[in-house]
């Protein structure tokens, strides 16, 4: 069998299938490239990832399997995992800043690191976890990473990269969500300080958190030009967390709502300039959008693999569920949208680190990416009858996790008004 991928490397190298087939034998052939996963891929051939990529996988996977994994399902039931405990597990090794700056405590690598470490965090056997990592290391930090005062990097950038102290991020409030624009929360100037009132809704790790990435509206302006990005710590006066929000999903991630009663911050908490905010935040959701697409592939990944491993044994009238052409027709067109979403993901990421504008591009592989994981997740549980209706199995997990993708982070709306901006299809007013 060696001998025969040898050759069939070799051949396919050069593009002559057919010949490779002729020498391996069909049946061998068939088994050969079932058997073969992205995993397997040639690290040298991959479009994207060099041997480092690899490297940073693999070594992130060690930490999901012997600190992560093994928890998930306690973690899951108690509604919470420990973010304290598990970020600085994850910052001490890198993982929590290896595109953030090296004098702040990353990396210092470009943004293909991220790509492929969210990717890894997709092995995590749940959603809530990985979506409380990206927060901290993709989400509420960017921005601040980019425009922050290096007072402000060191007060909380460096502790977030390091995971001495938990990150959220509050854009969305009972009223506003897809409409960032609406937002209602006020920053008001007095002296050299901020007074903040106002809540926010849906804060992922906003129980647990040390600080918070705020968009409050900092002038009376216009929409866009109002708003500012502030560094809040959480342990201030005057902020209260309501309640942790009971949700169809996500279990282990904790997800608050929190209300500012005349907090008072200092004016130079606020990342970079004053009124840009909304431009900062915009920006933030780009890398925020292409983390989420390149979690959600690797987890898609796994529910076709255990849904083919569960059917082939899995027999109904004399024969694998897998074996009716139904079955193994829609997987193989899941497998291939899969294929599809990466494609995009890899070339879009190509281009950001290039220094693009990619706001297209990554739109269309969040809407593609929320659209496909419910799809999939539909299809797969199908197919493993009452099994797939139990809390026990990867792919019930997936089905309540991901539908919140199409809804969170920009709803598939947002995202086609985005796409549509730039085909420049909106109506205009
Ligand atoms: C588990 C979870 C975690 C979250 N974590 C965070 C977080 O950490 N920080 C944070 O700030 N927010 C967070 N959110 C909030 C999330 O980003 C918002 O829920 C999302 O932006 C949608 O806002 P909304 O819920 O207010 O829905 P609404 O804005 O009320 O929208 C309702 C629906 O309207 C539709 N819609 C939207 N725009 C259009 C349009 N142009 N045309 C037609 N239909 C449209 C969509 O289908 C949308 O789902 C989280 C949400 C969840 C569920």
């Amino acid at each position: 069998m060696a001998l025969c991928r040898r050759v069939l490397r070799k051949h396919l190298g050069i593009n002559h299938v057919l010949k490779s087939a002729i020498v391996c034998h069909e049946r061998y052939l068939s088994e050969y490239v079932s058997a073969k996963s992205q995993d397997s891929v040639e690290t040298s051939d991959h479009v994207l990832y060099t041997q480092e990529h690899f490297a940073l996988k693999d070594s992130l996977k060690k930490i999901i399997d012997r600190e992560i994994n093994p928890h998930v399902d306690k973690w899951e039931k108690e509604g919470q995992f420990p973010a304290h405990r598990i970020f600085k597990i994850l910052g001490s090794a890198g993982f929590l800043g290896v595109s953030k700056p090296v004098e702040y405590g990353g990396l210092g690598l470009d943004f293909s690191y991220s790509v492929a470490v969210a990717e890894e965090l997709g092995n995590i056997n749940c959603g809530g976890i990985p979506m409380a990592i990206g927060v901290q290391s993709d989400m509420a930090t960017p921005a601040l990473a980019r425009f922050g005062s290096a007072a402000l990097k060191r007060e909380f950038l460096q502790p977030s990269i390091t995971g001495d102290k938990v990150a959220c991020l509050g854009v969305s409030e009972v009223g506003a969500g897809s409409d960032v624009a609406s937002i209602k929360t006020k920053a008001v100037r007095k002296g050299d300080e901020l007074v903040i009132n106002g809540g926010k809704m849906w804060t992922t790790n906003g129980a647990q958190a040390d600080w918070m990435c705020l968009l409050a509206n900092t002038s009376d302006g216009p929409p866009h030009k109002n708003k500012s990005l502030i560094c809040l710590p959480m342990n201030l006066h005057g902020i209260h967390i309501a309640r942790k929000i009971d949700k169809i999903g996500m279990w282990s991630s904790d997800t608050a709502e929190v209300f500012f009663d005349d907090v008072h911050v200092p004016c130079t908490n606020i990342i970079g300039q004053e009124g840009m905010g909304f431009t900062y935040q915009m920006l933030q959701f780009q890398e925020e959008r292409l983390w989420g697409v390149a979690n959600v592939l690797t987890t898609m990944e796994k529910v076709v693999q255990e849904t083919i491993k569960y059917t082939r044994q899995r027999k109904i009238f004399q024969q694998p569920v897998l074996y009716h052409q139904v079955v193994h027709f829609r997987l193989a067109e899941l497998q291939t949208e899969i294929e599809l979403l990466r494609s995009l993901l890899y070339h879009c990421t190509a281009l950001y680190i290039k220094g693009n504008d990619v706001t297209k591009l990554a739109s269309m592989a969040k809407l593609k990416a929320g659209r496909l994981a419910r799809e999939l997740s539909d299809s797969c549980l199908q197919y493993w009858g009452g099994m797939g209706f139990t809390s026990d199995v990867l792919v019930s997990q997936f089905y309540r996790d991901s539908r919140v993708l199409s809804i969170a982070g920009g709803a598939d709306e947002v995202m086609l008004s985005i796409i549509c901006k730039y085909m420049d299809t909106l109506p205009r007013k």
